[in-house]
């Protein structure tokens, strides 16, 4: 995969030797094990995949490019470039302004746009509707664009499933800056609708089965339908694309769960369930599938708590703390800042949408064991960040920079095996 040109302040020794351990040793991906770092009396397990991803590092290199080359010019980005405070505000300290919040509200109006003034389109791509403003300003909407070809995949597949008349189904959250992409682009080819979880497809299948009212279903879905959309003839062929960073075994549960209701509602045997419902696999990015992955695979290692790190509005991030907080205590922390002494911790709770403390979430017992994950948002250095002040606490064997060193030295000796001998 590409290699891009992140600041070297998002990136940490330790980490960066660790994946270059792991990804010598696993050129293919498929050990999804995790890391072990020993320093004692506190372990942690690191999960084999985690932090920035193509689109995410993309984005950066493109934006801080952008910035060094154009000192003269008034720099904007649309909204949050990626979902991590961090660097959103080392942009903002480089002078670059917002446009929009993430809900899309405006911050500065379009009209103070200029010929000449670069507007950065973030990795979640944007609304042919913004795409259209943005012209109209005279604003270049190509150059400075870092929507994720991840995201324009997800885009493409909805075209070809509009192509052959099918609706398209969006699994995603409404009012997140992708989906809304997504939707605007897929309705702009066919009839679309946007269901945030499995409630909400359960609701719009009884508008396919004809149980419910079809005029309860404008208000219902009121902001989650393309124009036009007419409830009686749109449902009768029916395709899924979802956001890239849904939860996986969701997105398949929706998408099998809509199958099966059109097989009823249709009566269609096997060979005739495509002629309703479009055979697509679901469009979730390597990112996600792999950070899931990951984490699955960290959880079948017993420990005490699970420190999760990211934006606390990353959707990628919340999926990876949803699959933590079902087997263990799980603190999920934008950074170190969070931890604020050995005895208390200041946490985001996804469910109840805020900021808590929780105290005693150390275990008094030796030796502690931490499971550590990010999304795909995060620098690297924050990771570290967290592990240092964890580790702090304790009367630690080795050290940050003993255990770089001993991954270094292991790659290297793979590397070079006759030489190191
Ligand atoms: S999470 Fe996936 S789709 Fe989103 S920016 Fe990263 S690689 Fe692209």
């Amino acid at each position: 995969m590409k290699k891009f040109n992140v600041p070297v302040v998002y990136r940490s020794p330790l980490i960066t030797a660790i994946k270059n351990r792991r990804s010598l040793d696993d050129k293919l991906k498929k050990d999804f094990s995790p890391s072990l770092l020993d320093f004692g009396p506190v372990q942690i397990y690191l999960a084999r995949h985690f932090g920035f991803c193509y689109g995410v590092e993309n984005a950066i290199e493109i934006s801080f490019r952008t910035i060094e080359e154009n000192p003269d010019k008034k720099i904007y980005l649309l909204s949050e470039m990626i979902h991590n405070p961090l660097v959103n505000d080392d942009l903002k300290s480089r002078g670059v302004r917002f446009l929009m919040d993430t809900k899309g509200n405006a911050l500065i109006p379009f009209k103070e746009l200029s010929p000449g003034d670069i507007v950065i389109v973030p990795a979640f791509g944007t609304t042919l509707e913004i795409e259209k403003k943005l012209l109209e300003a005279g604003v270049d909407i190509e150059q400075y664009n870092t929507t994720c070809p991840f995201v324009e995949k997800v885009w493409n597949r909805a075209e070809v499933i509009s192509k052959n008349n099918y609706t398209v189904i969006v699994h995603g959250k409404p009012k997140h800056e992708e989906t809304r992409a997504t939707f605007s682009h897929s309705a702009q080819h066919s009839p679309t609708v946007v269901v945030k979880d499995m409630q909400e497809a359960v609701e719009l299948s009884s508008y396919i089965l004809g149980t419910t009212d079809p005029e309860k279903f404008y208000a219902r879905f009121a902001g989650q339908f393309s124009d036009g959309f007419k409830v009686e003839k749109d449902l009768q062929r029916i395709g899924v694309v979802n956001q890239t960073t849904m939860l996986a075994g969701d997105t398949q549960a929706i998408a099998d769960y809509l199958k099966r209701v059109m097989t009823k509602k249709y009566n269609l045997p096997e060979s005739d369930i495509a002629e309703r419902f479009a055979d697509t696999r679901d469009t979730l990015c390597y990112a996600t599938n792999d950070n899931q992955g990951a984490v699955y695979a960290l959880l079948e290692t017993p420990a005490d708590l699970a420190i999760v790190l990211g934006g606390y509005n990353s959707s990628n991030t919340s999926h990876l703390v949803e699959l933590c907080e079902v087997k263990l205590p799980t603190y999920f922390i934008k950074s170190e800042n969070e931890i604020i002494s050995s005895k208390e911790i200041r946490h985001f709770k996804i469910h109840q949408n805020e900021e808590t403390n929780t105290l005693c979430y150390l275990p008094e017992k030796k030796p502690v064991k931490i499971l550590v994950t990010s999304g795909a948002s995060c620098p690297d250095s924050l990771v570290e960040d967290v592990i240092k002040k964890v580790i702090g606490f304790f009367d630690c064997d080795k050290t940050i920079e003993d255990l770089t060193k001993e991954f270094t030295d292991l790659s290297n000796k793979k590397r070079n095996p006759v030489i190191q001998k």
